[in-house]
């Protein structure tokens, strides 16, 4: 099996999830947690757990957010966003892949005016030095660019209520989370399997625009049914309800924030030290601390690079194909030790040329 998982996403989970997440699909209160009602008082308790614990871990507790855990993944929401929230103009920041589709979806409802985008410089950093007027009816921009490995450090600072696709630096570091009205993420990237996707949302905000809404794209009705308006993914809710708990038990956001910023700061010494890589990333702030894009200044030693790495036993590592080189995926469940594996990969390489 290979060890050191670096895939973008899906994504590495916690050892002891695995463990308790295939138990429960042998032995769940006497049924399989794959066989179990939806109506069942076991995953009413689950549910309610996995929605509790999200707003538990961003501090949203009792602050007129809701969660719930819906279908049709981060994509989804570049529509369901816009039909609730989009009745006129929405100001949109381009930085990647994911606002390319988001701004596409949103298109369809209302007028979109995108801020500033850095798609000329192939999304290699985060555009600064916008404005966003107060006529909008809301900002949408993505915290971290899974493709590109750029990140937002700071909160926007704007007069209109902001939506956020968190989906792959969720529960990864503390920020500013009461200034979000509507937070979302795909579980696949730091939380759980593929199947459900965490919205956040803090409830004053909706109900405000003429449009008829269909009943599964209105997060008024999901939230009237406490997330349970159609069956939920009731095994990656449940998933992602053991993952909130191993992150709960160890010290949350801000236990995983140092190990995170450790193992960043880990592979970033590693890119700018050794001679025979290089960052996709221009500015060094914009760096991700999740996902580390790099490449080989030769690429003819990408075989030998290659074959190092999968003697390491380490997946995942090919950057996306309109990047290219090398991307390390560096979730909350991947160790501290499985980026000095790659690290030492990285020399090694250099040693032997
Ligand atoms: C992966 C990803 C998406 C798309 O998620 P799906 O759940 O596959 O729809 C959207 N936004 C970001 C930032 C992502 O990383």
């Amino acid at each position: 099996m290979l060890k050191h998982n670096f895939s973008a996403g899906p994504c590495v989970l916690p050892q002891e999830v695995f463990k308790q997440a295939a138990a429960a699909v042998l032995d769940f209160n006497d049924l399989s947690i794959l066989e179990i009602s939806h109506r069942s008082k076991e995953f009413i308790g689950v549910m309610e757990k996995a929605r509790a614990l999200a707003l538990e871990h961003l501090g949203l507790t009792d602050k007129g957010y809701v969660a719930l855990y819906l279908s049709g993944g981060a994509s989804m929401q570049f529509l369901m966003t816009a039909y609730n929230l989009l009745e006129h103009k929405a100001a949109y920041l381009e930085t990647g892949t994911w606002s390319v589709k988001a701004i596409k979806e949103a298109q369809i409802f209302g007028k979109v005016e995108v801020v500033a985008s850095s798609q000329s410089d192939n999304f290699n950093h985060i555009p600064k030095n916008y404005t966003v007027g107060d006529d909008v009816d809301y900002f949408h921009f993505q915290t971290n660019n899974t493709i590109y490995g750029t990140q937002l450090q700071h909160t926007p600072q704007v007069n209109v209520p902001l939506v956020c696709d968190m989906s792959s630096d969720i529960l990864s570091r503390q920020r500013d989370f009461e200034k979000y009205d509507l937070i979302y993420a795909g579980a696949q990237k730091n939380m759980g399997p593929a199947g459900t996707t965490l919205v956040v949302v803090k409830e004053e905000i909706l109900g405000k625009l003429t449009r008829k809404i269909p009943s599964m794209l209105d997060y008024k009705v999901h939230i009237s049914k406490d997330s349970m308006f159609n069956t939920p993914p009731v095994f990656p809710i449940y998933v992602t309800m053991l993952t909130l708990e191993w992150l709960k038990a160890n010290g949350g956001i801000a236990w995983i924030e140092k190990i995170n910023q450790q193992k960043a700061t880990l592979i970033y010494q590693e890119i700018d030290r050794n001679p025979l890589f290089k960052g996709f990333v221009t500015q060094p702030e914009d760096r991700s601390m999740m996902n580390a894009t790099f490449s080989l200044h030769d690429v003819s030693l990408t075989d030998r690079f290659n074959n190092l790495v999968k003697e390491a036993g380490i997946n995942g590592l090919n950057g996306h194909r309109s990047v290219g080189g090398y991307r390390a995926s560096m979730y909350n469940a991947l160790t501290l030790e499985s980026v000095q594996v790659l690290v030492d990969v990285m020399k090694e390489l250099e040693r032997t040329v």
